[in-house]
């Protein structure tokens, strides 16, 4: 659970679709999934600047009779397209990444052999951009080639002044597009981390659970894997904020997501759904071992939370597993009736849900959100 990122919706993106919504066709399709998806749309404006830049130098050079050199840039335009068109093939991007690198690297290599002087200004901006199109690993490699490569050729400099000097601003535009880099994916890591956490108790948050939901449904009925989706709700909280207070309410809940965490496998996830109301996620677990789990569970949590006069806190937790074809929002529903018949029947205990529990057109659970 910990470290868990909601799996990412497919590439159109129709994994977070909301009801209803038609799916976006031709270029309006391309745009949103550009924009979805940034590495993507990253590399496919780095194909089209490139190919709209190096096609004019190529025509121009061949209208001069500059074959060979019009033949390089042309094999660059074609090279950089061709890339930019693999990209777009479904889950590809990241190795188009890594095509891109090669390309750009290659191209910078080969101008800057050919041509020393003026090709040799191409490759600041492939150092950079390296670290735009694929990983920093991956960058750093292609930049000390670039290094290694033009740094020994004995023709490329005028001299060793000249090449120090290229040696060095290189490693500077290579060590700041690094650093660059570096900070950029941690932001990003930070603010995804933020979306789909809870900030009180660092479970899930109902986001997070949305996604997966509709990812766990859809995995589900390509593989017919068993899932059990279990409601758990503090018992009489209330009394502990109106007894206590609002921080040790609070605390007692951050206690209870660390308890739960230490009792969970690695695939289980667990959400925090609102209040005092988490939900547990547990892949590949069919109904008869997973109420033996959550048993284990409920006791635990039993033992461990205590109020400030050292009276034990309870969990009530409904359960249901996933039936073939069942939707969202009527599993959601079974676990939801179970958890009230756990709460009716005393509290401190855990139900399953019958196989079809509440009536199907029941299927809205409690807060009114619909799950498909
Ligand atoms: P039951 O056993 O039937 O579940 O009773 P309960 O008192 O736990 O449930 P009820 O729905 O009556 O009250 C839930 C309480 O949870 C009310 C609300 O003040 C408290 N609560 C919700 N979110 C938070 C929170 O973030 N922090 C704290 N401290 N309390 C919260
Ligand atoms: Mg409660
Ligand atoms: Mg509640």
């Amino acid at each position: 659970m910990n470290g868990f990122s909601p799996q990412r919706s497919s590439p159109q993106g129709s994994g977070q679709r909301a009801r209803g919504e038609a799916p976006a066709t031709g270029w309006r399709a391309a745009v949103k999934r550009a924009t979805d998806d940034p590495q993507l749309g990253l590399i496919s404006f780095f194909a089209a600047l490139i190919a709209l830049i190096v096609l004019p130098f190529s025509i121009y050079r061949f209208t001069q009779g500059q074959v060979v050199v019009g033949i390089v840039d042309a094999v660059i335009v074609v090279a950089v397209s061709a890339v930019g068109i693999v990209a777009w093939r479904p889950g590809q991007t990241a190795r188009a990444g890594i095509l891109m690198t090669v390309v750009a690297t290659t191209s910078c290599l080969a101008v800057s052999l050919l041509f020393a002087r003026h090709g040799l200004l191409w490759s600041y901006a492939v150092l950079t951009t390296n670290f735009l199109l694929t990983t920093r690993r991956m960058a750093m490699i292609a930049n000390v080639t670039v290094f290694a490569i033009l740094g020994s050729h004995p023709e490329v400099f005028a001299n060793h002044v000249e090449r120090a000097v290229f040696l060095s601003s290189g490693l500077l535009v290579t060590l700041c597009a690094f650093i660059f880099s570096l900070q950029s994916t941690r932001q990003r890591q930070a603010l995804e981390h933020l979306a789909i956490h809870d900030p009180l108790t660092q479970a899930l948050n109902r986001r997070a659970f949305d996604i997966d939901m509709a990812n766990t449904l859809q995995t589900h009925q390509l593989s017919l894997s068993p899932c059990t989706l279990a409601i758990i709700d503090l018992d009489h909280f209330k009394s502990v904020n109106d007894t206590f207070g609002h921080e040790v309410g609070d605390e007692l809940l951050i206690e209870m997501v660390r308890t739960v965490r230490i009792h969970l496998r690695k695939q289980d996830r667990l959400y925090r759904f609102g209040g005092e109301e988490f939900i547990l996620l547990m892949p590949d677990t069919d109904a008869h071992g997973v109420q033996r789990a959550l048993d284990g569970l409920r006791e635990r949590i039993f033992q461990t939370l205590r109020r400030p006069d050292g009276q034990p806190v309870s969990v009530s937790i409904g359960a249901a597993t996933l039936e073939p074809d069942e939707r969202g929002a009527f599993w959601l529903t079974r676990a939801d009736a179970a958890l009230y018949r756990a709460k009716n029947g005393g509290r401190n205990r855990v139900v399953m849900a019958d196989q079809f529990d509440p009536p199907v057109d029941q299927a809205v659970d409690r807060r009114g959100a619909v799950h498909d």
